[in-house]
């Protein structure tokens, strides 16, 4: 036996060694094994602990600390503990912290293409933005998105169809959005602009005092459920769908690519899969409250439900073509990841037609 080999030879079985009586001496093992534990941060773009959104952040560090026995442990911090929220990227990206969570669309100013994995208007709902991503190629594009940041991004929740938001005025015509400031970001915001509004941005702490003041006359947020604990429906009486700007959006998390690498193929699959779940958990978890909170505040709060009149979405869905004309013509890569989501979306679309909307048609 060489020098070297017989070195780590002999430092394997005193491991061992020590290994098998720690674990016949009880409160020891602990110690034994904390070498190979590793310990991550996670910074996410939410207040901490914030509902669902802050909440599917803490499950995900949860689960992948509990699926991997404790090997494998994630710190979250809230936007602004660790980093400024919107610093995330970056934090994570330059290896600062080793995992992020927020939502693609924020870092539409690093790479446009970055959109298509949050939210499209009138692009696909949650089941579509799945498909497309775990087995329609998306997660590849999104790979070769983020790579040259050194990133590994992944789905880690979503919000099912959001809600159109709250008015201080009725919106009968595409003429009311004229002069309308309201707080709505990305490519919604940009639709608005096209249909004659401001679209006004404010970070989450700040839109109910705007919207109370008048500073905005309408407001997006999330669904009831979020919106109910941000407390819109006491400043704000109209409340529209559906949420024809952010149909499905996929909230993600985001991994600095080197040490997702240097993880054991075991691990790396526990961070992939508690992903998968926690993506899973947050939808569930918007379909099961929603409907409750959207009811309470029905009832009991005198808030008035509207849907966007038929004419208003058509051309709300015009504009949205002319705003994505212009995304793709101007980036390449905005382009590429276009195709592929519009060519998916079509032939979710049109077996949709056959299946989901066909029975939901059907159904009582
Ligand atoms: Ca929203």
């Amino acid at each position: 036996m060489e020098k070297s080999n017989r070195r780590d030879f002999l430092k394997k079985a005193t491991t061992a060694t020590a290994a098998a009586a720690a674990v016949t001496t009880i409160g020891a093992p602990a110690i034994v094994r904390a070498a190979e534990k590793i310990q991550w941060k996670m910074t996410t773009t939410w207040p901490p602990h914030f509902p669902v959104l802050g909440e599917g952040a803490d499950k995900l560090a949860k689960l992948i600390g509990d699926m991997s026995g404790g090997r494998l442990t994630v710190q979250v911090y809230g936007g602004g503990e660790l980093v400024p929220p919107l610093e995330a990227f970056d934090a994570v990206s330059q290896g600062v912290v080793q995992m992020g969570h927020g939502a693609a669309y924020y870092w539409a100013g690093k790479m446009p293409a970055a959109q298509f994995f949050a939210a499209v208007p009138f692009g696909m709902n949650a089941q579509g933005m799945n498909a497309w991503i775990y087995t329609g190629g998306g997660q590849e594009l999104w790979d070769e998105l983020y790579a040259p940041f050194n990133l590994k991004p992944m789905p880690a929740g979503n919000t099912g169809v959001q809600m159109g938001g709250w008015f201080n005025r009725e919106i009968k015509s595409i003429d009311d959005f004229k002069g309308l400031k309201m707080r709505i970001p990305g490519l919604g915001g940009k639709v608005l602009a096209k249909a004659g509004g401001t679209a006004i941005l404010s970070a989450g702490g700040e839109i109910y005092t705007n919207l109370e003041r008048g500073v905005i006359d309408a407001t997006e947020w999330v669904g009831p459920y979020n919106d109910y604990k941000m407390g819109f429906y006491k400043v704000a009486k109209y409340y529209y769908y559906p949420g024809w700007h952010e149909p499905g959006t996929v909230l993600e998390t985001f991994v600095n690519k080197k040490a997702f690498e240097a993880l054991p193929k075991d691990l790396q699959e526990i961070v992939t899969t508690a992903a998968m779940a926690s993506n899973l958990w947050m939808l569930c978890e918007s379909e099961t409250k929603n409907n409750f909170y959207l009811d309470k505040m029905v009832k009991e709060e005198g808030v008035v439900l509207k849907a966007f009149p038929d004419d208003v979405i058509r051309k709300l869905r015009g504009y949205s073509a002319e705003v994505l004309e212009e995304v793709v013509a101007k980036d390449p890569m905005s382009k590429k990841v276009y195709e592929s989501f519009r060519k998916f979306q079509k032939q979710h679309q049109a077996w949709g037609k056959i299946s989901e909307v066909a029975y939901a048609s059907m159904a009582e």
